[in-house]
């Protein structure tokens, strides 16, 4: 199928099993073909997603993070039922950077959430398993637009805590879920300050196993916001986040900026084993986008992630190429060598590469 069909065929509207079947094959085929790596491929990706990008930006995106075993898949299954009982269709895409590394993957056995991969109002598709975090990320971007093209009115990005696999996500969604669990709180050095600073909400799973603990928890975890100062400013002036003048706006420019005027961090219980608080968690994503549409910042955070994507990976593709460029790769090796050993200063070192490149083009 050329890029056209699968445009075709991902913006139909027959609504029947056979027209759902359809599209997500079609969405299946995009994806493939997005994530090939030969330059035909490239072009015709790149022209499928020209062609439906003016269909796409509706779903609601959301990111949820967790250690491995907090209960994601368990939460995103019943949030999932439960969404497509009122008449939502889901997709759920994952960021995986285990996965690109060993070729394994932390997220991605299949026997994971099973009522709701059967379910045709759902999409479940695994982390790519090929390329850098900055070439996932751009996949699984493209691949969000995709499915919104193909009629998912909400897309869950998952992800582990490695690395920087929760920055690159919540970089590329509306709102950012980060799953704890109760005791969590107990130990305020377990919980990654930076991780927190992205969060928009923080649910605390298991909440079954020792509602003490849980209620613990989340009071710790309300006051240890306060203390660190995160979305605790709602009145703090953000003209400058309107007008970004930054060249490249990821988490610590103008985006950072955007969030900090964010409503207060909210703290949830939830038990996705007796699937109890899945309708206040829902409510309260629907409240914090309500809030966020009346404010303007929920298209103004879309707008500066779509800047922060482009660059992104015009920096990545300008790093790559230029090491890859012939007369930085002939120093480079001393030059790596002598800043290593502390003979060359990592400013001077810059400079020389900087010149043998711009000296040849
Ligand atoms: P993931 O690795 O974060 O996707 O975690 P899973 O969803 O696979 O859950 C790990 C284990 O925790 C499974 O055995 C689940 O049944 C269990 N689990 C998940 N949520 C809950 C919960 O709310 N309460 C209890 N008691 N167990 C849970």
């Amino acid at each position: 199928m050329g890029s056209n069909e699968l445009a075709e065929a991902l913006l139909a509207s027959g609504d029947t099993p056979l027209g759902q079947a359809a599209k997500r094959r079609a969405l299946a085929k995009s994806i493939t073909l997005l994530e090939s790596s030969l330059q035909t491929d490239r072009s015709q990706a790149d022209a499928l997603i020209s062609r439906i990008l003016p269909s796409t930006g509706k779903s609601l995106r959301i990111g949820i993070s967790g250690v491995p075993g907090v209960g994601k898949s368990t939460f995103i299954e019943v949030l999932g039922l439960y969404l497509i009982t009122k008449g939502h269709k889901l997709a759920v895409l994952a960021v995986d950077p285990s996965s690109t590394v060993s070729g394994g993957s932390i997220l991605g056995d299949k026997t994971r959430m099973e009522r709701l991969s059967v379910s045709p109002h759902a999409f479940i598709r695994p982390s790519p398993s090929k390329g850098t975090l900055g070439g996932v990320a751009e996949k699984t971007r493209e691949t969000i637009l995709l499915c919104e093209a193909a009629g998912y009115d909400v897309v869950i990005v998952e992800t582990v805590g490695v690395g920087q696999s929760e920055t690159t996500v919540s970089l590329m969604t509306d709102l950012f879920v980060l799953m704890q669990l109760p005791n969590a709180g107990d130990d305020l050095q377990a919980i990654k300050k930076g991780v927190m600073e992205l969060a928009d909400l923080v649910l605390i799973n298991k909440s079954d196993l020792d509602p003490n603990a849980a209620t613990r928890a989340q009071a710790q975890i309300i006051s240890a916001m306060r203390l660190y100062g995160f979305h605790s400013n709602p009145t703090k002036n953000h003209s400058h986040a309107a007008h970004p003048s930054l060249p490249s706006l990821h988490k610590d420019g103008a985006l950072r900026e955007l969030e900090k005027e964010a409503e207060p961090l909210k703290v949830m219980q939830l038990s996705a084993l007796q699937e109890k608080g899945i309708e206040a968690f829902w409510n309260c994503v629907l409240s914090h986008k309500q809030a966020r549409d009346k404010s303007g910042q929920w298209l103004e955070k879309r707008r500066l992630q779509a800047l922060s994507g482009m660059w992104e990976r015009v920096d990545e593709e300008l790093k790559r190429s230029f090491k890859e460029f012939p007369s930085v790769k002939l120093l480079l090796p001393g030059i790596l060598s002598a800043v290593s050993k502390g003979t060359l200063a990592p400013s001077v070192a810059a400079r020389q590469l900087l010149h043998a490149y711009k000296g040849a083009i």
